[in-house]
């Protein structure tokens, strides 16, 4: 299982400090609730929104209870995705609002695709966040133009980690 953490550090960052970031422990495991352990870390890749590969560790814990692992997922990431997640808003974005590719088409597509499916969770979201009834009585395509507005004018990463932690996975899962 993958928890999103905020360690509010760039990626530039985060890669530099390795081993040395804050590593954020979870109280208990989420399966069973007893006791987490630290189990290492795993190495993977990030690519920035300028393009650049930077390469970073991800802390794992492992619940010597149920044998289960949870790792710690920088919340500038999708968990699964490599581009980080304001390069990926940021590509949705513009192709929505503008028709304009960051990216060759069919990265664009996917993307895209994995959101337009995610809307009616978006939207169940929102409506939670804000406590009041925010319209969406739209077409597909422009509640999705709509929702990536409101995501791209709002704190996203801060927003991923609260749908992650509220529908357990990302707003970027299939
Ligand atoms: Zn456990």
């Amino acid at each position: 299982m993958q928890v999103i953490h905020d360690f509010k550090t760039s990626i530039k960052k985060y890669s530099s400090q390795g081993k040395k970031n804050d590593f954020f422990l979870p109280e208990e495991c989420p399966f069973c609730h007893d006791k987490l352990h630290k189990n290492g870390f795993y190495h993977r890749y990030v690519i920035s929104i300028d393009g650049k590969t930077h390469s970073i560790l991800i802390r794992r814990y492992r619940c010597h209870h149920c044998g289960r692992t949870v790792s710690i997922l920088p919340s500038f990431l999708f968990p699964r995705f490599q581009r980080s997640l304001e390069y990926i808003v940021c590509c949705i974005k513009e192709y929505l609002l503008q028709k304009k590719l960051l990216l060759y088409k069919r990265a664009i597509y996917f993307y895209l695709h994995r959101f337009t499916h995610n809307i009616p969770g978006l939207i169940a979201f929102f409506r939670d966040k804000y406590n009041f009834l925010i319209s969406f009585d739209l077409a597909r395509i422009k509640k999705a133009t709509k929702l990536i507005k409101m995501i791209w004018s709002s704190d996203a990463q801060i927003l991923s980690k609260e749908y992650q932690d509220h529908f357990n996975q990302s707003f970027m899962a299939l």
